[in-house]
Formats: structure tokens, C-alpha cells, sequence
């Protein structure tokens, strides 16, 4: 399959991982948007947010739960944000399901 979030994930392209298990990986963004800024993705191929159903829930909740981890383990005790974009109005341009963390700075509210 030609996804670049799944090439991330088998090493074939390189990336500043952050962590990984069995589910998920998660590795820094290319092009950061906050002085913090790094992406959660589940292992297995789910195109984007509108995907996620039954099969998935499990790895979604456990997504989460590594994000709060790693919160604690980077020190974004002032505040950080979680973003998904989904489709083209939505601002999805990577068709992998994908978790942003936003930290670093003060995040406007509501998003442009
Ligand atoms: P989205 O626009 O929500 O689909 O997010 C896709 C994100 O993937 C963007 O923030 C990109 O900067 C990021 N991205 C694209 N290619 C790479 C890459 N090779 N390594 C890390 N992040 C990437
Ligand atoms: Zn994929």
C-alpha cells in the first residue's frame, strides 16, 4: 500500500521516533507548527478519523493513553494539544489516521 505513515512505521522512510509498541508508533512532525510537535499514529492502516469503528476502538483509546505518557515524559505540564484533521476541509492531508501534539507555546483558540 502506498502510505506514507505506513512506510514511517516499517522503517522504509526515516523518522525521529519518539516511541513505539505493539499498536502504535510516534515520532516527531517534519514540519512543526509549535516548538513541541509530534504525531500518534496506530500501526495498523485506518485512513483517517472517519474510519475508526469496532475493530479499532481499542488502539484509538490506547493512542491516548501513550499521548498522556508522553505529556508526562516531555514535561508539557503547561498545556499541550491534541489534533485530528479529517478530509480536505478538515485539513487531513496524510490518508493514515493521526494524532497531533501541540505544545510549546500559546495555542489560539478557535484554530483558523
Ligand atoms: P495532516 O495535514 O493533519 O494530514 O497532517 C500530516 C502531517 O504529517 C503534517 O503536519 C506534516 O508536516 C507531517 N508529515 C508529512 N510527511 C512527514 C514525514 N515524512 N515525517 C514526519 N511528518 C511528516
Ligand atoms: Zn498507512
Amino acid at each position: 500500500m502506498d502510505c506514507l505513515f505506513c512506510k514511517i512505521i516499517a522503517g522504509e522512510i526515516p523518522s525521529k521516533k519518539l516511541y513505539e509498541d505493539e499498536d502504535v508508533y510516534a515520532f516527531y512532525d517534519i514540519e512543526p507548527q509549535a516548538p513541541v510537535h509530534f504525531l500518534v499514529v496506530p500501526k495498523m492502516h485506518i485512513s483517517g478519523p472517519d474510519q475508526i469503528d469496532e475493530k479499532s476502538e481499542r488502539v484509538v483509546g490506547k493512542i491516548f493513553s501513550v499521548i498522556a505518557m508522553l505529556a508526562k515524559e516531555l514535561k508539557l505540564e503547561k498545556g499541550y494539544r491534541v489534533v485530528t484533521n479529517c478530509g480536505e476541509e478538515g485539513g487531513q492531508t496524510v490518508g493514515h489516521l493521526h494524532y497531533h501534539v501541540l505544545a510549546g507555546r500559546n495555542l489560539s483558540w478557535p484554530p483558523g
